[in-house]
């Protein structure tokens, strides 16, 4: 394709992108397909020779878009939104436009210096303080946008673990002869080869590590885990409470600290959560800050994946804790590619000082040296993560958050709050749904629970009221509303001493009160059947 192929393609990929819009409601939330369709639509093998790109575009209309699932569809209550504007779609166009992978800030020095501009509005718009900022006064502060919580946690845990080590260093200094595994040996009674050397290096890091404990809740994302999963640490899931909202709380936290440093294990590492995934719980960040005080080696991160964009409204601060945030935490991040306007990937990653994470993630072959980097005057962003190329996520998040302005962000928050409320109110309205845990933000996790609105008892099928008895209608009511996912869709979850439950998350720009109030009609509809079929 030449630049006027382009310049006429990507004109008509605009108008039909349009037209998507406008059309969207009437699609299938979820597509008609099943496993495998795919295949029987595209070769299974490039072509030899390139096609025409109306042919191209066109199939990517009548054989793709058939297969998406509508995550901008006004209907989508599923998972966490994952917005899209039209502002974030340009950003990525320009990106396209210009693809380079930014590692140093020679590779593009606006890509890099756009990142640090942005990663400091970020920090402002949801209220932290300077110790978060670029320009703090320790000069340590700042960020980078990585492109997934997941990919954050696992980054924090790196540095984490570095920091623990490097404390625990000065009890359990490592062995003395690594200057040797350089080759720089001083002779001495035992003369070992480098290899020798780098093997009890490798055999003291190995044995600091497996007494490194990291922290999370039975409600933390799985992001946690996983991250001890790929970095082989321990990982302990500790309790939380229906009566406590699902909240870790400290005095739970100190236990645990006192159990494990009892039996020789280093706690270093706490995952803390504002906005679970299954209930929007928060932890207790107050009360896990007091008890981190006595614990300085504990890294406290939090992962506000969903919820985190809402501490940009003043009234959501204080429930949120951000006061403990900004006094004792390491590190916070959410992605604004879910409630946050700002197209898939973008997750924000910030931090009280950015050194924890370069003394971890650097690491400089000849070929990646600059003159600016080498003089220590910019910020080669490579050096604080995982991969080495990075993609220029800062161009959207520039674009939606002056298109929209802070008052723009505030009010889709606001709206879409206020559109969960509406379902809400339904569900307190109708006796055979319980809400299940407090509503957060645009957030409602409900089941069936017939004619108690939760307090016990009754019948189910001519049984007593039982938490199995709960549990099955639950999930017939999941499989009458699977059977409407072309209509809304919706998750399924399971909460501790709950059982199976359903979850409601507005955010879609799309969405309007009468979208909130058909789907309340399905939920009810659907629910209904099911009572009846049960003989309720
Ligand atoms: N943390 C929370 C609270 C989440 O809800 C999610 C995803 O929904 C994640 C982490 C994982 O996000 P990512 O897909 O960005 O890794």
């Amino acid at each position: 394709m030449d630049i006027e192929g382009f310049r006429k393609a990507g004109y008509q990929a605009v108008d039909r992108i349009c037209d998507y819009y406008y059309s969207l409601e009437k699609r299938p939330v979820l597509p008609p397909v099943q496993p495998g369709f795919l295949s029987k639509s595209i070769p299974d093998q490039a072509p030899e020779e390139g096609e025409e790109w109306v042919r191209i575009e066109d199939d990517y209309q009548n054989v793709i878009m058939p297969g998406i699932t509508h995550w901008q569809h006004p209907n989508f209550y599923a998972y966490f939104p994952c917005n899209a504007s039209f502002e974030g779609a340009l950003a990525d166009l320009h990106c396209a436009a210009i693809s380079n992978p930014g590692f140093n800030w020679s590779c593009s020095p606006s890509v890099t210096e756009l990142e640090i501009l942005m990663m400091d509005w970020i920090a402002k718009m949801l209220g932290f303080n300077d110790d978060f900022l670029s320009t703090s006064s320790s000069g340590k502060g700042g960020g980078i946008i990585l492109g997934s919580a997941s990919e954050v946690t696992l980054t924090v845990a790196i540095a984490a673990r570095e920091r623990a080590i490097s404390d625990l260093s000065r009890h359990f200094p490592p062995p003395n002869d690594d200057m040797r595994a350089n080759g720089h040996s001083q002779g001495g009674e035992e003369e070992r080869s480098p290899d020798q050397a780098n093997a009890r290096l490798a055999d003291w890091r190995g044995k600091l590590t497996s007494k490194l404990v990291m922290y999370g809740t039975t409600q933390t994302h799985s992001v946690g885990a996983k991250a001890a999963l790929i970095l082989g640490l321990n990982f302990r899931a500790l309790e939380v409470k229906a009566e406590d909202a699902y909240a870790l709380r400290g005095e739970t936290l100190k236990r645990a600290i006192e159990e494990d440093k009892a039996e020789g294990r280093l706690p270093f590492l706490l995952v803390a959560s504002l906005g679970t995934t299954s209930s929007g719980a928060v932890d207790n960040l107050t009360e896990i800050a007091q008890v981190a005080s006595l614990h300085p080696e504990l890294w406290l991160h939090v992962d506000s994946a969903y919820a985190g964009v809402a501490l940009s409204l003043p009234e959501e601060r204080e429930a949120s804790h951000l006061d403990a945030i900004n006094g004792s935490f390491d590190s916070f991040s959410t992605n604004l590619h879910k409630w946050g306007l700002v197209q898939f990937d973008c997750s924000p990653l910030l931090v009280r000082d950015r050194g924890n994470l370069s003394r971890a993630l650097t690491v400089t072959p000849e070929f990646l040296r600059t003159k600016e980097g080498d003089s220590g005057s910019v910020l080669d962003l490579r050096n604080l993560q995982i991969p080495l190329g990075r993609r220029f996520r800062s161009l959207k998040v520039w674009f939606v958050l002056r298109s929209y302005g802070l008052q723009g962000f505030r009010d889709h928050l606001r709206r879409t709050m206020s559109l969960s409320r509406v379902f809400e109110s339904c569900l307190i309205q109708e006796p055979d749904f319980e809400i299940v845990a407090p509503p957060r933000w645009a957030m409602v996790v409900f089941r069936l629970n017939p004619a108690s609105n939760g307090s016990g008892g009754g019948d189910v099928n001519g049984r007593s009221k039982t938490n199995e008895g709960l549990e099955k209608l639950n999930r017939e009511l999941w499989e009458e509303l699977e059977k409407r996912k072309s209509e809304l869709l919706l998750t399924q979850t399971v909460l501790p001493e709950v059982g199976f439950c359903i979850r409601f998350v507005v955010g879609s720009p799309q969405t309007r009160e009468n979208h909130v109030r058909q789907a309340w009609n399905v939920v009810y509809e659907c629910g209904r059947k099911v009572l009846e079929g049960n003989g309720l």
